[in-house]
C-alpha cells in the first residue's frame, strides 16, 4: 500500500526543492495537489479537507522559520499533520487482573482467524501465555483452522460443544486453570453486518468482559470497510482497528482516515499470510514512509535541532550571565526535562569545563527538585538566604521530602551560583565563541540556523 500516494506526494514536494521562496499562489496550488493525491488514495473527502485546512494553518504559523527552505517547512508540516491525523500510537495494556481478554470481530474473510493466531504468536514472543478460543461456530472448518494455527504458533487452544457465547465464556474461565494470561477470542464473520451477528457479538462481549474489542478491517476494501466500523462501535463495542491485507496494493486511504472516520485508533497492521506478518501500527513511521524517509527525517531533525539549540543557547546565556535565581533554576530544569539530559544540553556549548558537562540529572531527580522549589514562596525563591530551619520544614512537608533534601538542594544551588559567578568572565567569552561558530556554520550554507541566533 501507499506506493502511489507516496510517489505523488514526494513528486509534489520535490518540485519545491531548491526554491528559496514560495508565493501564496504556489502554496495554494501545492495544497490543492496534495488534496487531489489524498482523495485519489481513497482518503475520505471530509478527512482530506480537514487535513488540508490544518496543513494550511500549520504553515501559516511558520513565519519564524523563514530561514528554512519552503520544501523543508512543507515536508515537516505535512509530516506533523499526517501523524496528527492518525493519532497517537496504540499501546496494548494488559489487565491488572489476568487474563487480558481480546475479542476479535470482522466481516467474513477479512483475516480474523489469521489475526487471532498472529496476535497470539506475537504475545508469546513477548513472554505471555496466550490461549486461542475458537468461538466461530458458524463455519465448521473455522475451529479446525484456529486449532492448526494455534499449534503452529505454539500457543494454547480451546473450543467447546456449546454456543459461541458459551464457548467464549468457558474459554476465559479455562485460562486460569490452564495458566494462560491472555485470551484471544475468534468470532464468526458474515458477508455483511446484520442484526443476528451484532446480537451474538454483544452477548460474547457481555459474557467475557473483554479488555479490548478489535475490529479487523480489510485494507483492500478501503473506505467501505470503515463504514461498517460505526455499527460495531454503536451496537457492540470497539476499542481499536486492525488493518489486514496491508501487503496488497490497496491505496491506503483507509489507514489514513481510520481514526477520523471511526474515532478509534489502528492498533496493528497485518501484512501477509504468515504468522509473523503482523506489525504494530506506528503513525509516525507511516507518515515518514509516505513523505520519503531520508529527506523528511533529515529536514525534521535539523529543524528540531535548531529550535533546541536556540532554547539551549538562551538558557546557557542566562546561566553564564550569573542571573540565576531559584526561579530560573526551576525554569531551566523544566527546559532540561524537555530537551533530555543536562549533559546533552551542555554539550551544545563548546568549551565548558568537563565536570559541568558530566552532570546527569534524571527525571526523578528533576521531579523532586521541582516539587521542592514549587513549595517555596515567591520571596523564598528570589532570596533563598531567608530560608531558615522552620521554613525548610514547611517546604519539606509541602514537597513530600525530608528537610535534609531541602538543605541539599539549597547547598547545591549556592555552589552552582558561586561557580557560575567565578566563571562569569570566562563564560561570556565562551558564549561569544559559540555564537561565532554558529554564525560561521551559517555562512557555510547552514540555512537552518535560527535568525538572530
Ligand atoms: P476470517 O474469515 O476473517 O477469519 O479470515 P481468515 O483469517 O480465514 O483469512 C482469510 C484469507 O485471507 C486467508 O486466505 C488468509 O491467509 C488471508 N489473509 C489474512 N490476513 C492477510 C494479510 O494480512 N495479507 C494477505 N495477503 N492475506 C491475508
Ligand atoms: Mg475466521
Amino acid at each position: 500500500v501507499f506506493e502511489q500516494l507516496s510517489e505523488r506526494i514526494q513528486g509534489i514536494v520535490k518540485g519545491l526543492r531548491g526554491r528559496s521562496r514560495i508565493s501564496e499562489k504556489d502554496l495554494e496550488e501545492t495544497l490543492g495537489r496534495i488534496r487531489m493525491a489524498l482523495i485519489e488514495a481513497d482518503v475520505a473527502v471530509p478527512v482530506t479537507n480537514r487535513f488540508v485546512a490544518s496543513l494550511r494553518a500549520n504553515l501559516a504559523g511558520k513565519e519564524v522559520l523563514k530561514s528554512f527552505t519552503p520544501h523543508q517547512v512543507i515536508v515537516k508540516a505535512a509530516y506533523e499533520e499526517l501523524v496528527a491525523l492518525m493519532g497517537a500510537p496504540f499501546k496494548l495494556s494488559f489487565s491488572p487482573r489476568p487474563p487480558t481478554v481480546l475479542v476479535l470481530f470482522g466481516l467474513q474473510g477479512v483475516g480474523k482467524t489469521t489475526l487471532a493466531a498472529k496476535l497470539a504468536a506475537r504475545l508469546r514472543r513477548e513472554g505471555r501465555s496466550p490461549l486461542l478460543v475458537g468461538a466461530d461456530l458458524a463455519r465448521p472448518a473455522a475451529v479446525e483452522q484456529l486449532r492448526t494455527l494455534a499449534e503452529q504458533a505454539g500457543v494454547g487452544f480451546y473450543s467447546g460443544q456449546g454456543s459461541a457465547v458459551e464457548v467464549a465464556r468457558e474459554g476465559v474461565e479455562a485460562a486460569g486453570r490452564l495458566a494462560k494470561d491472555v485470551v484471544i477470542v475468534d468470532t464468526q464473520g458474515r458477508l455483511a453486518v446484520d442484526e443476528e451477528l451484532l446480537a451474538e457479538l454483544g452477548e460474547i462481549v457481555s459474557a467475557t468482559d473483554p479488555t479490548y474489542c478489535f475490529l479487523a478491517v480489510d485494507a483492500m476494501m478501503g473506505q467501505d470497510a470503515l463504514a461498517t466500523a460505526g455499527r460495531f462501535k454503536e451496537r457492540v463495542r470497539l476499542d481499536a482497528l486492525v488493518l489486514t491485507k496491508m501487503d496488497s496494493d490497496a491505496r491506503g486511504g483507509a489507514a489514513l482516515s481510520a481514526l477520523a472516520v471511526t474515532g478509534v485508533p489502528v492498533a496493528y497492521a497485518s501484512v501477509g499470510e504468515r504468522l509473523q506478518d503482523l506489525e504494530p501500527f506506528y503513525p509516525d513511521r507511516l507518515a515518514r514512509r509516505i513523505l520519503g524517509m531520508g529527506d523528511v527525517l533529515g529536514a525534521i531533525e535539523r529543524i528540531q535541532a535548531t529550535v533546541d539549540a536556540q532554547e539551549a543557547a538562551a538558557a546557557a546565556q542566562k546561566i553564564l550571565e550569573g542571573r540565576l535565581t531559584l526561579e530560573d533554576y526551576l525554569a531551566q530544569l523544566r527546559q532540561v526535562k524537555k530537551l533530555g539530559s543536562l549533559a546533552s544540553l551542555l554539550s551544545m556549548i563548546p568549551g565548558l569545563p568537563k565536570e559541568l558537562a558530566g552532570i546527569e540529572i534524571g527525571d526523578r531527580e528533576i521531579g523532586r527538585v521541582e516539587a521542592i522549589i514549587c513549595s517555596m514562596t515567591k520571596e523564598e525563591r528570589e532570596r533563598p538566604e531567608i530560608i531558615d530551619f522552620s521554613r525548610k520544614k514547611r517546604i519539606a512537608a509541602g514537597a513530600g521530602v525530608s528537610h535534609e533534601e531541602v538543605s541539599q538542594l539549597l547547598n547545591g544551588f549556592k555552589e552552582a551560583q558561586k561557580m557560575l559567578a567565578s566563571m562569569g568572565v570566562m563564560g561570556q567569552a565562551v558564549v561569544k565563541r559559540a555564537k561565532k561558530r554558529v554564525a560561521k556554520g551559517r555562512a557555510k550554507g547552514g540555512r537552518y540556523t535560527p535568525k538572530g541566533g
